[in-house]
């Protein structure tokens, strides 16, 4: 329409799926944006903030529209961010403008200002006297007897805010930075294992490199975090540390801020407006390190130094919709990019990080023994097959809890499965509580009483009698850990239970406070699920217990073995920490798995080489590069449909498929995928970008997941 000669044409990434970038005309009145900054367009019916990606562009599309209006003078999202998120778009199949609004802050995102706060701290600026303004005086006062105070212990001291900005509108009180209190304690002294690490990391600040330091639990990972941290601190560099999501509690941040003084942490319960702050000053260089979750991975830095990716075999790395990527592999390219050493540290590495190290990509590290001198557990297996047992608890089992309780040891129970039991089933007939949305049974709970959905959160009043037969004849069937909790209440009654389980602990802080109480001492039995697994340490945990080893074994997911594994090791690994040995005591109706007999024989590192020769064999990752396109909808031949028409595009790959997903109807929507495997990420890459998704049927959802995490 209009003829656009004259005008600056830029281009923008707005944050809509399919084709999102488009040309925008600049007004004659407005500056040429830089790229990475954010820009108010209008879209469709409506306006967008989206990203400006292309400041000059020479061959514009027609019919433009004029750009709104300009938020950042400075790019919010730095070259280098930048050039990730193009890389993003292309290894994930997945628009840049979508890229691009899960990369930025929430807050910015919804257009938010890009500035730092100005900070609450205040002194005195000039001479007061006011002898009628009493509560200025008292404000001016308390600023004269120390020197700078937070706004925040002001306010906590009966100071109002009004108050203060009162007298800093006077002049007489102003802003500044708050004075750097020093209470940074030194470590103890790494012991032979950890310095090899440390000294071989610090060998290499000068470039990229990857390390896995593989390091039992508590064999002193984090120690030698701290310790390279603080060498790259030294040199005026900034560190990225990744913790899994469970993992970033009070205790970890404490142990940073307890040896650095400008720490930022970034997780999902901050606020909008705080995680943007923390962004900034990362990219400022205002923050030294940072501490955070999955999608910390994308912080712009001033001069990062070193990346480190604690837990890294852990699935909240992993973003499991929307732009499915995971930050640890996203924290390997920004390292590469960057030119620095990245360390991947776990006591049960993934599969895919061992055979980096066989194929030289990675440098091993190991820590073999424990810091402080700690003995490691030793392990157990009780055959359950033929033996009576109460909620799961059977007779050699009590014995052994009863012996560690008299010994003064505290005793964790394992059971991934929350709720009373899984199944709610009629003796008189075998009609089971299902749920009508899912195709998956109904899990009863008994606090509160309930049947619920774990697929699609439905909940129902538990029924009195048999749908089918009316019968009253209801009986649970299985396992869950307010059974087991039941059970324990029961056998061991005069001691303290703590269940732990998405249940009893909503929040960050209800779950601090359960540690705090158990880390207190004194006699007790934690039962829960894997938020018993990780990051925790349980100074008084003598007996570890796996109530039943062989449903993760199971699975049908090509995963489950590594994963589940995993999570014994790690649940394993919280057992006798400080001064006492350890013991583990797994249940199991297959004791001569071969999986659980690999793990317990051999270690997980034995296990793994194992797997890994599976996983060769059956041409899995490592070995062969997998991508999978799932998609989902009310119409079950839909479903299938879209992705028929998706394989017919695909060659020079394997695809299977497509196949309903082994939990094939979740909330009503029937789940169909298709796995794409090749013998190179090249191929596999190349088969995809040729791809164009067909028409979608009304209703239809699907989705690219590349190197996913599961394929349920
Ligand atoms: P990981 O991260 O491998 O689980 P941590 O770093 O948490 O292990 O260390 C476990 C415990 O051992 C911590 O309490 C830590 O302070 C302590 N520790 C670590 N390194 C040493 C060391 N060299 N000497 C003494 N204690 C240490
Ligand atoms: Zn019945
Ligand atoms: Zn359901």
């Amino acid at each position: 329409m209009h003829v656009v000669e004259n005008k600056q044409i830029i281009q923008v990434a707005v944050p809509r799926p399919l084709h999102s970038v488009y040309d925008y005309l600049l007004d004659t009145d407005m500056a040429i944006p830089k790229v990475g900054t954010r820009v108010e367009v209008p879209f469709g019916n409506t306006h967008a903030i989206g990203i400006c990606i292309n400041a000059s562009v020479r061959q514009p599309h027609r019919h433009l529209k004029t750009v709104i209006r300009l938020l950042d003078q400075e790019p919010l999202i730095p070259e280098n961010l930048m050039a990730l998120a193009h890389w993003m778009t292309d290894y994930y199949h997945h628009p840049i403008g979508e890229v691009l609004s899960t990369i930025i802050p929430t807050a910015a995102r919804k257009g938010g200002n890009a500035v730092i706060d100005a900070p609450d701290y205040w002194r005195v600026a000039a001479a007061f006297d006011n002898p009628r303004a009493k509560a200025q005086t008292a404000l001016y006062q308390a600023l004269t007897v120390m020197p700078a105070k937070a706004g925040k212990t002001l306010v906590d001291a009966g100071h109002s805010r009004a108050t203060l900005r009162k007298l800093e509108a006077l002049g007489a009180i102003e802003r500044c930075q708050p004075e750097p209190v020093s209470t940074i304690k030194p470590g103890p002294e790494p012991n032979p294992e950890q310095t090899v690490a440390i000294d071989t990391v610090l060998a290499n600040t000068a470039q990229y490199k990857a390390f896995l330091l593989e390091g039992i639990t508590g064999s002193g990972k984090t120690e030698v975090y701290l310790r390279i941290i603080h060498e790259v601190l030294l040199k005026g560099n900034q560190a990225l540390v990744l913790v899994p999501e469970i993992a970033l509690t009070p205790q970890t941040v404490t142990r940073f801020k307890e040896r650095f003084e400008r720490v930022g942490v970034l997780h999902s319960a901050l606020t909008d407006h705080d995680r943007l702050q923390t962004w900034l000053k990362a990219m400022k260089g205002e923050v030294d390190v940072l501490v955070g979750t999955r999608s910390a991975v994308f912080t712009p830095f001033q001069s990062l130094g070193v990346v480190i990716v604690d837990e890294e075999h852990d699935s909240s790395y992993k973003q499991q919709d929307g732009l499915r990527y995971s930050a640890r592999d996203i924290a390997i390219k920004r390292a590469h990019t960057l030119n620095i050493p990245i360390v991947l540290g776990s006591a049960t590495p993934s599969l895919e990080s061992l055979h980096n190290v066989d194929r030289n990509r990675y440098v091993r590290l190991r820590l073999t023994q424990r810091a402080g001198g700690a003995s490691l557990p030793t392990y157990h297996v009780i055959d359950l097959r033929g033996q009576p047992h109460e909620d799961g608890l059977s007779v050699p089992l009590q014995h052994v809890i009863r012996r560690h309780i008299k010994q003064g040891g505290q005793t964790l129970v394992f059971l991934n499965r929350r709720g009373y039991a899984p199944t709610l089933l009629c003796a008189a007939c075998g009609w089971q509580a299902q749920c009508h949305r899912c195709d998956a049974r109904l899990t009863l709970h008994q606090t509160p009483p309930q049947l619920t959905c774990h697929h699609c959160g439905i909940v129902l009043e538990t029924p009195a009698t048999c749908d089918s037969c009316q019968h009253s004849s209801l009986i649970p069937v299985g396992l869950g850990t307010q059974r087991t909790e039941a059970g324990l209440h029961r056998l061991f009654s005069d001691i303290p239970i703590y269940r732990i389980d998405r249940d009893t602990t909503r929040s960050n802080r209800a779950l601090e406070t359960q540690f705090d109480r158990i880390n207190s001492g004194g006699q007790c039995i934690m039962v829960g699920t894997q938020m018993l697994a990780k990051g925790h340490h349980f100074p008084d945990v003598t007996l570890v217990v796996i109530l039943n080893a062989d449903a993760g074994f199971l699975s049908p997911d090509f995963r489950a073995p590594e994963r589940t594994a995993q999570l014994i090791v790690q649940v394993a690994g919280r057992a006798g920490r400080a001064h006492r040995p350890g013991e583990v005591w797994i249940q199991s109706y297959q004791p001569d798995n071969p999986t659980l007999r690999h793990l317990i024989e051999t270690g997980y590192i034995g296990f793994a080489e194992h797997e890994l020769s599976l996983r060769q064999h059956a041409g899995m990752p490592p070995y062969q590069a997998m991508a999978m396109l799932r998609a989902d909808a009310h119409d079950p031949s839909a479903a299938k449909a879209f992705l028929d028409a998706c394989k017919a595009q695909f060659h020079g790959v394997e695809v299977m498929g497509p196949v309903a997903a082994p939990l094939a109807r979740i909330a009503n929507r029937s789940r169909y995928q298709l796995m794409l495997l090749a013998p190179t990420r090249a191929k596999l890459h190349n088969a995809l970008s040729n791809f164009s998704p067909p028409k979608t049927a009304r209703n239809l959802r699907w989705s690219i997941d590349i190197d996913p995490y599961d394929s349920l």
